[in-house]
């Protein structure tokens, strides 16, 4: 985890305290009470599914940019801090690609601890699965070079596939849409400001008790 030099919040150089089993940099004025804890960040990313005569695509766009630029992707990005995380995946979807979908379940997710591939932050990256609405791939040209539908046949022969992307969409593939983790909104708590509570809704209805 990167030292930090000063509080954060109150500029006061930081000290070390023990805390939760271990010792943690923490702010020395009580009042403050500021514990680093370390660098988290949360990564999304959509499959996005479509037949064309007969076949089941996916859709993906291609880095424009570096790191990895050339590189064949699901769209995604980060989630901001203070934005739902289903809304932060059908925004990136849209912005990268130019095509409407709205969240189904979750179909997989990456823990990457910081300093590793998912950069430098301890990284949560979800993979989601979409219903399309509507829209044709379209890209900007430059943070995104190329976007469109593609079967995994039509995959194996194209260069830099992301392989964390394509175990994504393979786990689409084989899955029922909804048997992930789906946005249940009649979760206890889900009415709550700034929650989104995602649980599993293909019961079976021989163990069902509640
Ligand atoms: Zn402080």
């Amino acid at each position: 985890m990167a030292l930090m030099n000063y509080c954060p919040r109150c500029a006061n150089p930081l000290t070390t305290k023990h805390d939760g089993g271990r010792d943690r940099q923490a702010c020395p004025d009580e009042s403050c009470g500021f514990i680093h804890f370390g660098d988290f960040s949360i990564g999304c990313s959509g499959v996005v599914l479509r037949e064309e005569a007969g076949e089941t695509k996916a859709l993906l766009v291609q880095r424009g940019q570096n790191p990895f630029a050339g590189s064949w992707q699901l769209p995604g990005g980060y989630a901001e801090h203070d934005e739902p995380l289903s809304l932060a995946v059908e925004r990136e979807v849209e912005e990268e690609a130019n095509v409407i979908a709205k969240v189904r379940d979750v179909v997989a997710f990456r823990h990457s601890l910081a300093g590793t591939i998912g950069g430098p932050s301890t990284n949560i990256y979800m993979i989601f699965r979409l219903d399309l609405i509507e829209g044709e791939p379209r890209h900007d040209g430059v943070e995104i070079a190329d976007a469109g539908f593609f079967s995994l046949a039509e995959m194996e022969r194209m260069e830099a596939v992301q392989g964390l992307s394509r175990w994504g969409i393979e786990q689409a593939l084989i899955t029922n849409p909804g048997s992930g983790l789906s946005p249940d909104r009649r979760a206890p708590g889900a009415e709550r400001p700034g929650w989104q509570l995602f649980g599993l809704e293909d019961i079976d209805p021989t163990v069902w008790r509640r």
